[in-house]
């Protein structure tokens, strides 16, 4: 792409300037968080990706999370034939929804009940609804960097594109809504102790695995933690599954850390690839939604029949072994990472939960959406532009995680291990 200056991709983004707010239907695809210019998407096949010139990347940002079999599986092509023959949209129950919904509530058994609409931002808009009305609350407690959709409450101090874009609070969201949103650094339970202790929360909302800001793990007793305080207090505890649902474990972050939230919102891979969100909880709590109680939500595409089919298709093919060889993958990749940047004396950490990868241009680990800020802007900078004109396509932003797929083989890792370490080596020598 480089030295081109009239490709397919840049005629293409100069039409859709015209048409969509920075040429994009959303924020952080318009490369605001490395400069350059945005390529134009054609095609997808397994691990790689083709832009409408023709140049062909592996791919490990995967649609931002949901692909996790890879672009255009065989089995969710099927799925979606077979389905859309029959007719693409009832607004009327269907068995689709409740396979959907029985395979993950066999993942996530504390999900007893479930509602699904077509969006995190919806998701976890819901969820805080029910939290408030179930705890009569108005408050919620989030943490700096982490993102939990657009919804007005969320916009505070959120990390993804709003901290990319250096707007820590959007305008347009009213000052009475936002000041029912505390926030808190991740990985600090004496700032959620004294939250909760100044203030009658409805429910603590957490990424238990941080990646819109970059990948962060929680500390050990982080989310151990955070139930202790939730139930001292009587605020709700709600894991936004939205990314690491089906990626940090195969029963995602329940079984991988070991506490039980009160609800759980989840979207990206459960849709494989279509718009599906889901939240859910135990049954009493979620018996006050409409039409079994009065909290009211609703969706005129709620459980879409494509989007259930491609959800079925995706979450059956994930089989416990399936998740433990991309997350196998995931590691060699990270551990490649790590020993490049070695090599090249770069300060560089990375990480990995699962399918769910990250890394900071710092040599000290991140713990909180603060020291992601100090990790080095101009090497990330660098290295994505090196990365993607050497094929390989990483988040254009330092504060997005990574994901791997199924369809990433040994030789797809070996291939981006040594164009990672071109780029590192890059890096370094600068
Ligand atoms: C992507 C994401 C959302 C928002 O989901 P959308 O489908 O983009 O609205 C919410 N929470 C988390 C943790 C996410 O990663």
């Amino acid at each position: 792409m480089t030295g081109a200056t009239d490709t397919a991709s840049r005629q293409l983004m100069s039409r859709a300037r015209e048409l969509f707010p920075g040429g994009v239907n959303s924020p952080v695809r318009a490369f605001g968080g490395v400069g350059g210019e945005p390529f134009v998407v054609e095609r997808g096949e397994g691990s790689r990706i083709w832009d409408v010139d023709g140049n062909e990347y592996i791919d490990f940002v995967l649609s931002w999370g949901p692909l996790i079999l890879g672009h255009a599986p065989r089995v969710v092509l099927d799925a979606l034939e077979d389905t859309m023959r029959r007719g693409t949209s009832f607004g009327i129950p269907t068995e689709l929804e409740v396979r959907l919904a029985e395979l993950i509530v066999d993942r996530m058994p504390h999900v007893e009940m479930l509602r699904f609409v077509s969006s995190g931002t919806e998701a976890t808009m819901s969820a805080i609804r029910v939290a408030r009305a179930v705890t009569k609350r108005d408050v919620i407690l989030k943490f700096d960097g982490c993102y939990h959709g657009h919804a007005d409450s969320f916009l505070v101090r959120a990390g993804s594109g709003v901290a990319t874009l250096g707007l820590p609070n959007s305008p347009g969201v009213p000052e009475a809504l936002a000041s029912l949103t505390l926030t808190a650094p991740f990985n600090d339970l004496a700032a959620v102790e004294r939250a909760l202790s100044q203030h009658d929360v409805a429910a603590v909302i957490v990424e238990p695995v941080i990646g819109n800001a970059g990948f962060i793990p929680p500390d050990p007793e982080f989310l151990p933690g955070l139930r202790t305080l939730t139930d001292r207090f009587g605020a709700l505890l709600i894991f936004d599954e939205v990314m690491t649902g089906f990626r940090v474990a195969y029963g995602g972050a329940r079984e991988r850390f070991g506490t039980v939230p009160d609800l759980t919102t989840l979207g990206k891979v459960i849709g494989g690839g279509l718009p599906v969100a889901a939240y859910g909880g135990r049954r009493e709590t979620m018996e006050c939604v409409a039409p079994s109680g009065p909290v009211y939500q609703a969706g005129t595409l709620s459980g879409n029949p494509l989007a259930m089919a491609a959800g079925i298709a995706t979450l059956t093919s994930l089989t416990p072994d399936l998740h433990d060889r991309i997350s196998a993958q995931t590691l060699r990749l990270v551990r490649g990472l790590v020993e490049s940047a070695a090599r090249h004396r770069v300060p560089f950490s990375a990480n990995a939960a699962g399918s769910m990868w990250g890394f900071f241009f710092r040599a000290e680990p991140v713990r909180s959406f603060s020291d992601a800020k100090t990790a080095h802007a101009e090497h990330f900078r660098r290295f994505f532009h090196a990365a993607l004109e050497l094929g390989v396509y990483l988040a254009p932003s330092p504060f997005e995680a990574a994901f791997m797929s199924a369809a990433h083989s040994n030789d797809d890792i070996a291939l981006a291990l040594e164009r990672l370490d071109e780029a590192m080596r890059r890096i370094g020598a600068s």
